[in-house]
């Protein structure tokens, strides 16, 4: 068992981390117990890159745990709704969850920052703030009170800007929009003079095609190309200025977790991390493809505007703002986060940017 396991960390490149979690002892687990536990998901069973991020944290706790820790993963609305998933882990329904923490505004505003926000962080930026500056700290503080703990496990790197309809030439032509863009950027757009609607995946692509909306975002080429999008709009924008990073979330209950070993919360850990990386690097691969095909079938794939992104930008700066006034811990993680921005950007700007941008 021992040697399967130095396998497996070796061949996710974690041989160090691998010996860290089995020289941990303080609290050991005890060998011929086998705990099981739940997670349960807002995505459907197995849906390209979200769903296949939950598996694939499942079966990287199951491997490293050599079967001692056996977590099955439920599909969304198989125990509970998608976005049930938050008070279903919260309240010890199931022991995790997989999900994005966008979603739980209405439970805490702050939850946003650990997600994405309209011109926020790039995802390498995101992990940075997280697992280098206050960003998960301040996460697991704004979980703190819904018994739950929260480590990032996944992200889809920047989204594209979504299809239209309509071509976007000026912020002129954002009046009247009727996009699908949920969140934060649905608030943008709408002080822009748009109309956001909030629609589940399943209505998309008909909502577009009967022209009940004008535009819709979704999330890349890879999930965009799947929903047949391509089928229903004229034009593909990019960038995705309203989700420029954004981090998946897994969940855990505090409870569950207190009872854990220390060698099993490591290997949650390590796991957690290891299924971050993995999805940016599977959405990396598809999106290439993806975007190949779109090519070939000549889809019309145009860039936004400068004046419409400086317009949408100074508009989230004061989304944002408002959001800092909301309550005391919103305003802190506001403060961690934008201040981070500000210090790490210059360098992203010099390093990746200074690069990509000298071949241009
Ligand atoms: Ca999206």
């Amino acid at each position: 068992m021992k040697n399967n396991r130095r396998k497996f960390f070796k061949s996710l490149g974690l041989a160090a981390a691998g010996a860290v979690v089995t020289g941990l002892h303080s609290k050991k687990s005890n060998a011929s117990e086998k705990i099981k536990w739940k997670m349960v998901t807002s995505w459907p069973k197995n849906f390209p890159g979200l769903g296949a991020g939950a598996e694939t944290l499942a079966k990287y706790i199951n491997k490293l745990s050599g079967g001692s820790l056996a977590v099955k993963v439920f599909g969304a609305g198989e125990l509970v709704p998608p976005l049930g998933v938050f008070d279903f882990v919260s309240s010890g329904g199931a022991e995790m969850g997989h999900s994005g923490a966008y979603y739980w505004k209405g439970k805490t505003e702050a939850a946003q920052f650990f997600s994405s926000v309209p011109f926020g962080m790039t995802a390498q930026e995101m992990n940075s703030w997280l697992y280098y500056g206050d960003g998960l700290k301040l996460w697991e503080k704004v979980y703190e009170d819904f018994d739950l703990v929260p480590r990032p496990a996944g992200n889809t790197g920047v989204q594209m800007g979504g299809w239209f309809n309509k071509e976007i030439n000026s912020t002129k032509d954002l009046n009247g929009l009727k996009m699908r863009i949920p969140g934060l950027g649905g608030e943008v757009l709408a002080r822009a003079g748009g109309t956001p609607f909030t629609l589940a995946g399943s209505e998309i692509f008909t909502s577009l095609q009967t022209g009940v909306i004008d535009a819709t975002e979704w999330v890349g080429p890879y999930n965009d190309r799947a929903f047949g999008l391509h089928k229903a709009a004229e034009y593909y924008y990019y960038p995705g200025w309203h989700e420029p990073g954004p981090t998946l979330e897994c969940i855990i209950n505090r409870q569950a977790y207190n009872k854990l070993s220390d060698e099993h919360k490591s290997i949650i850990d390590i796991a957690c991390k290891a299924a971050n990386i993995d999805m940016i690097s599977d959405y990396m691969s598809k999106n290439y493809q993806a975007l190949e095909y779109f090519k070939q079938e000549q889809i019309k794939i145009k860039k936004f505007p400068k004046e419409v992104l400086a317009k949408l930008n100074k508009i989230s700066d004061e989304v944002l703002i408002e959001l800092s006034q909301k309550n005391q811990l919103s305003n802190e993680v506001y403060r961690s986060y934008t201040n981070f921005l500000k210090r790490v950007r210059p360098w992203t700007l010099i390093s990746e940017d200074g690069y990509l941008s000298s071949f241009e």
